[in-house]
Parts: structure tokens; C-alpha cells; sequence
């Protein structure tokens, strides 16, 4: 049976309470999350001799989450990923939007959906209790227009998955792309580089991206380049050549084959050693896959340090800058339409 209890995790400057949710699944695997950025703070699943081991990065306090950290855990939006120089032109306007990453908008802005105060319940699903959270954005808010009704719901499954549902609608058309940020290391966090994690997506064509990591707008296939993932390598197998400025690693979105027509395998990353394995599955177009370059030696939870390449992401998402891009799929939401999707993140061993 799974289940789902509270707990303080630690109050805001101006005495505003966070909770903690320890949502627990089958044979005492468990994740934990906060209602302060929708944020996954703890991931525990077992390796091959059923030892289990915290995969995600991330702090033990909250001071550290409300300070300056690169979205460990969090939800992003309202558009996660970048928007070329911070602006796109929706029915005849034009938005300008923070700039926050070098010439572009990311992950939001300033105060993005990642440092915002989610409301929490726990729910009942057919999948047993889920964590509920909401939230509004207001109309203007980060310079985005409509005000947009969000809801993510988090589900940690009898079958070791964490599934994640996303929810929106919207009084004026808007652009919206929201992720989980999670940095996984399935050897443990804080356990080294990720180089002999073995990855398989299932993505036969890539985004090549400017100096500025904004998309070119080619749909490029990965065959000979290091971006071939489609049989299983070792993530560290072709990284070099991709350790020159500015990506300085993988941060790169994939094309997914199956193109966000329904819920279908995206990745699956093995960990050799432990033996475990997390498959991702989601009815996005696109993933990003972002080997935590910029990771700087940040002490997270139990004191361990966090180091370049440390740790990976894969982040289920529309394109990036698609607001500026008419071949990519639209990342508009209009009143009236339903932003849903979903993202499962399971957990076994092999
Ligand atoms: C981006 C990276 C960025 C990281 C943390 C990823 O989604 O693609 O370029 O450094 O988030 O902000």
C-alpha cells in the first residue's frame, strides 16, 4: 500500500510554513517533496541487493532552497527552458520577458514556478494517494500574459514509478512548457560523475542549438554524432567533444520519435554498478538532456559536494524557444484549451 504523510520542513523569512510530503511506495522505496517551488528534495529507491539509496540532488534545509541553487528538484515554467532574448509575439504582440541567462529568458524568469508557494492536498487516485499542488500565475506575471491555473500532481506508485501530471488552463492565449528538474545520479547523490551511466533514448533526431543555446530551428538527425543515443551508450563515451564553450557537456533537447502523441518510453538510464535503472516515460515532444555542467562543488544533503558532471537531468518538455520557431509543436495554450500531460520516472533494476 502506498501512502502519503506530512511534516515541517521549515519556515520562509516572513514565517510562512513549508511542509514536507513523504510520498512512500511499494517495498519502502520513498520520495519527498515541499510545496515551496513543487520541489523533489529526497528519492530513495533500491539497488540490486535492495539496498535503497537517495538519487536526487539536493538540500537538507531550506535555506538552502530558497538561495541561489540551479532548480534541484524543481517545477519549472511558466516556459521552462530558454526563449531567445526574452521575447516572442503571440496575436500580434509582443512579450518581453526577464533576461536571466546570458541574452535569454529561462526557466521562467526571475521569480519563476520553481520560487513560488504551491498549495498542497493529498488526494486519492487510482493509483492510491497523490500530492496535489496549485497554483495561480497571475495575468502579467514574469511578463507572461493570461492568468494561468496550474496544477502538478505527484503519484509514487505501488510499481516504484513517480508519475507526474500537469494541469493548466488559461484566460489569454499564453506560451507554457513545464518540467521537472530533478538532477539524478543513480549510484547516489553526491557519488561521482555520471560518465558510466548507460543511456537509450528513443530519439533519432536532435535540436542543434547557437553559442547561446537557443535552437537554430534544424531538426537534425543524430546519426554519427555524439548526440546517438538510440542503442544504449555510456553518457561518458562521446562527452569530451562536447566540453568546449558553451555547453561544456550534454544540454541538448531531443526530437522524441513518438512525438507527444501518447505516454511512450523517452529514455532509459542504467547504472551499472547498483544496478538501477530509471526509464522515463512522457507524452512530450521533446527531452532535454542536461549533464550538470555548470555544477560547482554545491554541498547538499548529509554535506556531500556536488561536482561538475555530477549528475543528470532529463527534462520532458516542448522545445525551446518553440514560441519563437513555427516548425516546432506549439507551446500556445488558449482559453477554452487544456494544457495536460504527463511524465512517469520508474524505478527498477537490471
Ligand atoms: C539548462 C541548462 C541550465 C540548467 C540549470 C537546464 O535545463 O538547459 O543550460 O544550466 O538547466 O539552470
Amino acid at each position: 500500500m502506498t501512502k502519503i504523510t506530512k511534516s515541517k520542513f521549515g519556515n520562509t523569512p516572513d514565517g510562512t510554513a513549508i511542509e514536507q510530503y513523504t510520498l512512500t511506495g511499494a517495498g519502502g522505496a520513498f520520495c519527498k517533496i515541499i510545496n515551496y517551488g513543487a520541489i523533489v528534495t529526497e528519492l530513495h529507491v533500491p539497488d540490486k541487493t535492495g539496498k535503497l539509496g537517495d538519487v536526487v540532488l539536493g538540500f537538507d534545509n531550506l535555506a538552502q532552497y530558497l538561495g541561489k541553487h540551479p532548480y534541484f528538484g524543481a517545477i519549472c515554467g511558466r516556459y521552462a527552458n530558454r526563449i531567445a532574448k526574452g521575447k516572442f509575439a503571440l496575436d500580434g504582440k509582443t512579450y518581453s520577458l526577464a533576461i536571466n541567462n546570458g541574452p535569454n529568458h529561462l526557466h521562467g524568469g526571475l521569480k519563476g514556478f520553481d520560487k513560488v508557494m504551491w498549495k498542497a492536498a493529498i488526494v486519492e487516485s487510482k493509483d492510491g494517494p497523490a500530492l496535489k499542488l496549485e497554483y495561480t500565475s497571475a495575468d502579467g506575471e514574469e511578463g507572461y500574459p493570461g492568468t494561468l491555473k496550474v496544477t502538478v500532481t505527484y503519484t509514487f506508485t505501488e510499481k516504484n514509478e513517480l508519475r507526474i501530471d500537469y494541469d493548466a488552463v488559461t484566460d489569454k492565449a499564453t506560451a507554457i512548457n513545464l518540467t521537472n528538474h530533478s538532477y539524478f545520479n543513480l549510484a547516489g547523490a553526491g557519488a561521482g560523475d555520471v560518465f558510466g551511466h548507460v543511456l537509450m533514448l528513443t530519439a533519432k533526431n536532435f535540436t542543434p542549438t547557437d553559442d547561446t543555446l537557443i535552437p537554430t530551428g534544424e531538426i537534425k538527425s543524430v546519426k554519427g554524432t555524439p548526440f546517438d543515443f538510440t542503442s544504449p551508450k555510456r553518457i561518458g563515451q562521446d562527452i569530451e567533444s562536447l566540453f568546449a564553450q558553451p555547453h561544456r557537456g550534454y544540454d541538448h533537447n531531443f526530437v522524441l520519435d513518438n512525438q507527444g502523441k501518447e505516454l511512450a518510453l523517452a529514455a532509459r538510464m542504467t547504472e551499472p554498478k547498483s544496478g538501477r535503472v530509471m526509464e522515463v516515460l512522457t507524452d512530450q515532444p521533446g527531452i532535454q538532456l542536461y549533464t550538470a555542467n555548470f555544477l560547482d562543488d554545491t554541498r547538499g544533503k548529509e554535506g556531500k559536494v556536488y561536482g561538475k558532471h555530477g549528475a543528470f537531468c532529463l527534462e520532458t518538455q516542448h522545445f525551446p524557444d518553440s514560441v519563437n520557431h513555427p516548425n516546432f509543436p506549439s507551446a500556445i495554450l488558449r482559453p477554452g484549451g487544456r494544457y495536460r500531460t504527463t511524465t512517469v520516472y520508474r524505478f527498477s533494476v537490471g
